[in-house]
Parts: structure tokens; C-alpha cells; sequence
């Protein structure tokens, strides 16, 4: 007999769960695209887009998920020849370093392994080793999605001032953008990404690119040297609204940007920070509880564990038993495992995420590590005990 009747919740690290509001205010119809509402309100979702990524510098918005963020930054930049320098922390740096790979790009890559943040010494050393400055920019990733892996931004900028480097700092935050804080000015990031599906709580679909000044000289020098999609410059400073988007606004997902936007204005970003870390405190406490009695640990060491997702090991098929039974029998659906262990590995079933990023409360953090621990006790996973009890204090105390 199956418990799953009733809502479904979805604990993937991305697409995370859309706020009701969200959806109701993509049900419409269409609307004029070269004037009128959808061009004030586009501009007021730039606006409170650069206040969420506590930047001045100005966001262009591209009808595309991440993979695309990630060529449309690199695209406004590189030249034939010039080297990217990408630390790695699990999956998504390898993705950001093949397609400046495709691009034309010398790419020299820092892997830093499954289970470690970004060393800035490395990327020192790195950055010492390019006397010639060929390196145009630096890719990291705050948060690896895989890994749930978060590094240290502004320690990146440090390294390159002292080191006189001047090579752009890029920095992917899709999976952490409005979870994990980001202060894009204060950290010194000259290009910003992000998508909508995950903290910003808009269906998959739209993404973003915040571009300071530095990086718009950088692009200026290249001419029309850039592809006209991608380009960020006629989406920063149209000739005409339409020339935005590259061609037709994705209304619909604007609608639902905007009211995304209205509930994190409305409770502020440092208060959407702090939820974020409470819940995830929340999550962190459980597991070290199931830990104590049993195979599950959290792939990130201290320090640098992300709020806005969990990657936990249980081993062998372990992760896959239980992510069938939270799903079949609870209504949960747990990430699986990415870039963890070898297909066909005796672990390849090992890994799973939790993922706890934007419209999280409470309320489904806590359901959601209940059903984790009905499942680990169905499918006769060894575990401490409490770990429920744990969270619950956690968020008790706030
Ligand atoms: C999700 C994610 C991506 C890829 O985004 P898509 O929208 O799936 O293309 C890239 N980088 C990070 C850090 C992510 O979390």
C-alpha cells in the first residue's frame, strides 16, 4: 500500500517548486511585446534582480537555462587564443570548460576532485604561471549542483588583485543564487550567472547575466566579433525593447520572474539567506544523526556545505532503494546522485541530493526528512536515531 496519494513535492536540486503565485501568473494571454506592460515591468525586474545579486552593474536576460549562460559569457569575451582558467569542484566546472573548450578557448583546468572547495593558493599559482596574461578569465563555480560543494568567491578576487592578474572573475551561481549569499560588488565578480529554475523560483527557461564595466571594455574590443544571440550588449542597451531578448520576450516566464521577485523583495534577501541556512542546518543536523548509526555522510566537509543542496553517500544500491521508496511510497522525489561514481561501479546507486533551495519552508524540510527516514528504515538502511528530533530543534530555534 502505497502512502503517495496527495501533493508530490519535488526535492531536486533544480527545477525547485514554484511559488503558487508563480504559476498563476504565467496563466494568461499574450501581450504586446514592443511597449507598454512588459517593458516596465522587465525594468523593474532588472533592477530587483541586481539588488538580489547586490550589484550596480546592469543584468541581461536570455531566453535559455544554464548551459546557454554559460556560452553567452564566455561568447562577449574570448578571442581566438585566449586561455580560461577554470577551478573544478565536482560536474559543472568540466561543462563551463568544455564549452570554452568548443569555443576555441586554451583551457587550463584546476580539478580540485568531488569532495573539496577551491584552494585560492592553486589558482595563484596558476595565475603566477601566466606571466603573459593569456588567461582572459577565471570560471568558478560558487556552488557545484553535484557535489553541493560551495567555494569562496571573494578569496578568487584577492588572488587575482595581489597578484595584479587581470583576468575577469566569472562566477556560476545557478544552483546558489538567493540561497547560499552572494554579494557580487562586494566580492569583486565582474560577470554574474544565474538561471531561474532553482533559487529564483521561476519555471526553467530564463537566464541571467549580470555585467559590470570591466567586462563590458572587454567585449567592446571585440567588434562584432561576438554572436549575435548571445551578444549582451544590445540586451544592456537596446535600440528597441525588442532587441532585449535577442528577438521575442519570453512574457510568460517575465510574468512569473516578476512574481518571484515580489516575495523575495517582500521578505528581504538577507532574511531569504536566512532561511536558507536554517533549513539547511536543519538538513545538516539529520544527517549527521542517520551518520552516527549507520553508512550516510554528506560528500561536503565542513565549511563548505551548501544551503541550497545536500549531497549525501549511503553506498552501493543503497541511495537508489531508498529514492524508490520515498518516491513511490512517500510522494517525495529525492536528486539522484551526478558524476558521483563510475556507471556501472558497485556505488553507482550510492549518492543522492537533497535539494532545499527557494521556496522552501519548515514545513517541507521537515517532511522531507521524515519520509527520508521511513524510507531508510523500509528499505533496512542502518541509521542513528533522532535525526527528525535533531532538525526540528534546529528550526525551533531559528
Ligand atoms: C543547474 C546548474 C547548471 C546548469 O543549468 P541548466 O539550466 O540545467 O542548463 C550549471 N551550473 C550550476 C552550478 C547549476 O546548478
Amino acid at each position: 500500500m502505497s502512502l503517495a496519494n496527495g501533493r508530490p513535492y519535488i526535492a531536486i536540486p533544480g527545477p525547485s517548486v514554484p511559488p503558487e503565485s508563480v504559476i498563476r501568473a504565467m496563466s494568461r494571454g499574450s501581450v504586446n511585446i514592443y511597449e507598454g506592460e512588459i517593458v516596465d515591468l522587465t525594468l523593474a525586474c532588472g533592477r530587483d534582480l541586481s539588488a538580489v545579486a547586490r550589484t550596480a552593474a546592469p543584468v541581461a536576460i536570455y531566453i535559455s537555462n544554464g548551459h546557454g549562460l554559460w556560452e553567452a559569457a564566455l561568447a562577449n569575451v574570448l578571442s581566438p587564443g585566449d586561455a580560461v582558467l577554470v577551478p573544478i569542484t565536482g560536474r559543472f566546472g568540466h561543462g563551463w570548460a568544455e564549452n570554452a573548450r568548443r569555443l576555441g578557448a586554451e583551457v587550463r583546468m584546476i580539478d580540485f576532485g568531488l569532495a573539496s572547495p577551491v584552494d585560492p593558493e592553486r589558482v595563484r599559482e596558476a595565475l603566477r604561471a601566466d606571466a603573459d596574461h593569456k588567461i582572459r578569465a577565471v570560471l568558478a563555480v560558487h556552488v557545484d549542483t553535484a557535489t553541493g560543494v560551495r567555494s569562496d568567491i571573494a578569496a578568487l578576487r584577492r588572488v587575482l588583485d595581489e597578484e595584479g592578474h587581470p583576468a575577469l572573475l566569472m562566477a556560476d551561481t545557478i544552483a546558489s543564487l538567493a540561497c547560499d549569499r552572494f554579494e557580487m560588488d562586494a566580492w569583486g565578480v565582474d560577470v554574474l550567472l544565474a538561471a531561474s529554475q532553482k533559487g529564483l523560483m521561476t519555471p526553467p527557461g530564463i537566464g541571467f547575466l549580470w555585467v559590470n564595466d570591466k567586462a563590458r571594455a572587454v567585449r567592446r574590443r571585440l567588434g562584432d566579433a561576438v554572436s549575435p544571440y548571445w551578444d549582451w550588449a544590445p540586451r544592456l542597451d537596446p535600440q528597441m525593447f525588442y532587441h532585449r531578448f535577442g528577438g521575442t520576450a519570453p512574457t510568460h516566464h517575465l510574468f512569473a520572474l516578476r512574481a518571484a521577485l515580489d516575495l523575495i523583495v517582500e521578505e528581504g534577501i538577507e532574511a531569504v539567506w536566512h532561511r536558507h541556512a536554517v533549513l539547511a542546518d536543519a538538513v545538516r543536523a539529520a544527517c549527521i544523526r542517520w551518520g552516527e548509526g549507520g553508512p550516510l555522510r554528506m560528500n561536503a566537509p565542513e565549511g563548505a556545505r551548501s544551503n541550497a543542496v545536500t549531497c549525501l553517500y549511503l553506498g552501493q544500491d543503497r541511495a537508489e532503494r531508498l529514492r524508490a521508496w520515498t518516491h513511490a511510497q512517500a510522494g517525495v522525489t529525492l536528486g539522484l546522485g551526478i558524476g558521483m561514481a563510475e556507471p556501472g561501479s558497485p556505488d553507482a546507486g550510492g549518492w543522492f541530493r537533497i535539494g532545499h533551495m527557494g521556496h522552501v519552508n519548515a514545513h517541507m524540510v521537515l517532511g522531507t526528512l521524515a519520509v527520508i527516514e521511513a524510507g531508510l528504515t523500509a528499505c533496512d538502511i542502518p541509521h542513528g536515531n533522532a535525526a527528525v528530533q535533531v532538525a526540528a530543534e534546529v528550526c525551533a530555534a531559528g
